[in-house]
């Protein structure tokens, strides 16, 4: 029986590479649904290409152009829209397997929902761990979900866990998580030339190829701040048991320490496919179209500390989880502000931190047990995020 995938984020970077690894394997998988947010083009071009049942569209006002493409292409995908309609995509009974590929906090509700559902989840919005870690984990608990995480650090630290890891770290003998960090594009940048980043030399990740907001949050180390939030849910780990360490690299994809002294790594080439195929497959192992790691090419890995000082956003990380219930989700919502505004109209990437710091300070937290109070904080983190940007200098960029 061929398993049925639908994947929530299709036109993206995860999307594509989803896309890639399943048409290697159309005896195992049948695309089933895809998503996108507003590019009509991309996802019709996806339908043509792999005639799922289903195309879902956030943004309902393009609907009517779907239908036009799909209709003019000779296809009966029936279209879905609306976040209303994402999550009924998750849900659907064709539906076996859902990959969460929506990037931030837009990600939750369908993930959500493919939860809900009892769907396996593959898990690559980690926006959803860091806005409702708590909730979102006891639901996976609560309908028995397989839960397979695609971060390529996730992906590393599920295969060199123990099988009966959530037994819990000690009595599986786990001493500590290591997530690794390219440092992103500025690891050797002086904190004053930071000042002058552009866009496009935050997005220029040396090592992996992602949309942009992830390739700026790898810039500023946010991204690694999310995957301590998103480990520490994931593995029920405490925060002092996760060390991040700096692998320029990006050969060694996170590792396990044990109270014996062992410590497990998972390496190979940086190409998503790998933990795509991992979590697609699991337990077992396909093909997945990447080139074999040749050590004696990468010569060297080097591992050097995080700096907490030229990358604040990874100390604001750590404080927000520290602190707790809503302040992740303000931590996510005044990221997702800054950095959209920094694409998009000039905020300068130093700002960022400023932005997040300031509104985390402003709003506090409270206990986040209900997706509604998780999000109205989102909201309201929003709102004040936004309402800082002027002052911290945003300026539309002129042509
Ligand atoms: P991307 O920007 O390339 O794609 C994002 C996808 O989400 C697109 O299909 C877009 O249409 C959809 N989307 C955006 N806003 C939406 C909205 N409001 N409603 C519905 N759909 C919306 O992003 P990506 O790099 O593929 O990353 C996707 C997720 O995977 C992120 O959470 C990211 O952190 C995570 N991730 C990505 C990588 C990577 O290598 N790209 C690695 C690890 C984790
Ligand atoms: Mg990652």
């Amino acid at each position: 029986m061929r398993e049925g995938i639908a994947i929530l984020g299709a036109t993206g970077s995860i999307g594509a590479s989803t896309l890639d690894v399943a048409a290697r394997h159309p005896e195992r998988f049948r695309v089933v649904g895809l998503s996108a947010h507003r590019d009509v083009e991309r996802l019709a071009a996806l339908c043509e290409q792999h005639r799922p049942d289903y195309a879902a569209l956030a943004d309902a006002t393009r609907a009517p152009e779907l239908e036009a493409r799909l209709a003019a292409a000779g296809l009966d995908t029936r279209v879905m829209v609306g976040p209303q309609g994402l999550m009924e995509l998750a849900a659907l009974s064709e539906v076996d397997v859902v990959m969460a590929a929506i990037v931030g906090a837009a990600g939750l509700q369908p993930t959500l929902a493919a939860v809900r559902a009892g769907k396996r989840v593959l898990l690559a919005n980690k926006e959803s761990l860091v806005m409702a870690g708590p909730l979102f984990m006891r639901e996976v608990r609560e309908r028995g979900v397989t839960l397979l995480p695609i971060d390529s650090e996730h992906n590393a630290v599920f295969q060199c866990m123990p099988p009966d890891f959530d037994r819990g770290l000690d009595s599986v003998g786990v001493s500590k998580v290591l997530l690794t960090a390219s440092g992103g594009p500025f690891r050797e940048a002086t904190a004053d030339s930071l000042k002058a980043v552009t866009p496009e030399q935050a997005c220029a990740h040396p090592n992996w190829s992602m949309g942009r907001k992830i390739s700026v949050d790898s810039a500023t180390l946010m991204n690694k701040g999310l995957e301590v939030i998103e480990a520490h849910w994931l593995f029920d780990v405490p925060p002092e048991r996760i060390e991040v360490v700096v692998h320029p690299q990006s050969v060694i994809h996170s590792l396990v320490a044990y109270t014996d002294g062992s410590v497990l790594a998972q390496l190979g080439n940086p190409d998503m496919r790998t933990p795509i195929a991992h979590a697609m497959a699991w337990p077992e192992r396909i093909e997945a179209g990447v080139a074999p790691l040749d050590l004696v090419e990468v010569a060297r890995l080097d591992f050097q500390a995080a700096d907490k000082v030229r990358f604040p956003c990874l100390r604001l990380a750590y404080e927000a989880m520290e602190a707790g219930g809503t302040a992740t989700a303000v931590l996510n919502a005044a990221n997702e502000v800054a950095v959209a505004a920094f694409l998009d109209e000039g905020l300068a990437f130093t700002a960022i931190p400023l932005v997040i710091e300031e509104t985390l300070a402003a709003l506090g937290t409270a206990p986040a047990d209900d997706l509604e109070t998780v999000v109205a904080w989102d909201r309201q983190a929003r709102e004040h995020a936004t309402s800082l940007l002027a002052r911290h200098g945003r300026r539309r960029h002129t042509a």
